[in-house]
């Protein structure tokens, strides 16, 4: 059932009764059965306004495709001139190959796109085209990391055991996967040696944001690349968080590694449902003769290209990672400096574009390390924040976007104090 914890306010209330009778759960995706049942009314920039009045500075960024805030001017205007022309046509338009270009010079190394609607989907694409391309089925993959909510890749942790089914999940189709601790190249050289022939591809977050916002250790991304190409598999990058947040390139710019091919969604689009698979031309090309099935009846829609095109245009224009990371830099700074006045054991850790905040203080750097902290008491934490007008989820990650200034910083210190204060993470 949902998170009852935040005390609502009478029309989100009433409101969250009239869902919870018509939706399951009241909500419209899983994910949102736990964090805060406030119904939004309104959102700019970096805040988001209640239907009881109430504002909150938001760092969950609509689970980050907010990157440039919300509701983007220029982003909103470019989708609403462009879909008074048509909004989908069964045809092909302009501003697909706008979109296209921007993109692929964006990223960098990649050669050709096809769009989609959801990161889940285009990570399908991706494991048919490395399969396609290999003739081999298995796939390596990692505890922690998310793929989307399909049979194939969704697992939970059950038992301290993490890439079991979930209920209604047909077990059998995680079989063809390959489950490793990541950021230990040896375990994926031991895989590799014992399984080669069979692997069509390894999958990977290049950063953990989905548990932990855990960066690769280095040399990891630069061993895997190797270890790939050595035996003939695809590297696929799933960049469906850190895509355009991290910088133009992502994670495989950051880290200086390419993939072979990328999952995009969340930031690429300004808000807007949108996502990506790009990729090297002799893997990518294979949709193109039609040996390889990609198809939906949205993708390239003209209010994803429209999106896609002014989202990407203004980031190659007046790109705004540094500004970011230093609002990211300084909330980290100011989060660890008030849980050490209030004597809490406040982790904050991570990138500055995403962070993660959490309690206890051990050595993490994959799935398994990260349970050593104390995640329920941070989630018991975020229910209280939520209250004191700060957007966070129980899941610990905090999102920054291009909207968020001084203003913002001293709110979210302020009320993060107040919340403290009041008697909250003890
Ligand atoms: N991959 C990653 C890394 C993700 O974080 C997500 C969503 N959080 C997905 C895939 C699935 O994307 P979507 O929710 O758009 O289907």
């Amino acid at each position: 059932m949902p998170n009852d914890s935040t005390r609502l306010g009478p029309r989100s209330a009433e409101l969250r009764r009239r869902a919870a009778a018509r939706t399951p759960g009241g909500v419209h995706s899983n994910v949102r059965l736990t964090g805060a049942q406030e119904f939004i009314e309104r959102a700019k920039g970096a805040w988001l306004y209640s239907v009881d009045g109430r504002d909150y500075v938001d760092y969950l960024l609509g689970q980050g495709p907010n990157f440039l805030g919300h509701a983007p001017d220029h982003v909103v205007d470019a989708v609403s001139d462009a879909c008074r022309r048509g909004v989908i046509f069964g045809g092909q338009h302009e501003l697909e190959v706008q979109a296209s270009e921007l993109v692929c010079r964006a990223v960098g190394w990649a050669d050709m796109i096809r769009f989609g609607v959801s990161g889940t989907e285009v990570v399908q694409g991706a494991l048919r085209l490395a399969r396609a391309a290999t003739g081999r089925t298995k796939v390596i993959r990692f505890e922690g990391h998310y793929h989307g909510w399909l049979d194939n890749v969704l697992t939970a942790a059950r038992d301290g055991h993490w890439g079991v089914a979930t209920k209604g999940q047909v077990a059998r189709h995680l079989d063809d996967f390959i489950v490793l601790p990541w950021n230990d190249a040896e375990q994926v050289a031991d895989a590799l040696d014992r399984h080669g022939e069979q692997v069509a591809a390894v999958i990977m977050e290049p950063v953990m944001i989905n548990a932990g916002v855990i960066e690769p250790l280095p040399g990891y991304l630069e061993a895997v690349r190797r270890l790939c190409d050595r035996h003939g598999v695809v590297l696929i990058f799933d960049e469906v968080i850190s895509g355009f947040r991290l910088g133009l390139g992502g994670g495989a710019e950051r880290y200086g590694v390419p993939p072979d091919l990328a999952t995009y969604g969340k930031a690429i689009a300004g808000g807007f449902p949108v996502a990506a698979l790009v990729g090297r031309a002799e893997l990518m090309s294979r949709f193109g003769t039609g040996e390889v099935n990609h198809s939906g009846t949205f993708n390239g829609s003209v209010m994803a290209t429209a999106a896609v095109a002014a989202t990407v245009t203004s980031l190659l224009e007046d790109p705004p990672y540094e500004r970011v990371a230093k609002h990211g830099r300084t909330l980290m700074v100011g989060l660890r400096d008030l849980g050490i006045e209030h004597g809490l054991p406040l982790r904050v850790e991570g990138l500055p574009a995403a962070f993660h905040v959490s309690f206890g203080d051990a050595e993490v750097r994959d799935y398994r390390t990260l349970q050593r902290l104390d995640l329920a008491r941070y989630e018991r934490l975020s229910r209280v924040l939520v209250e004191h007008g700060l957007w966070v989820t129980g899941r610990g990650v905090w999102y920054v976007s291009a909207c968020h200034g001084e203003e913002e910083l001293d709110a979210a210190l302020t009320r993060f104090e107040k919340a403290l204060r009041d008697g909250a993470g003890r």
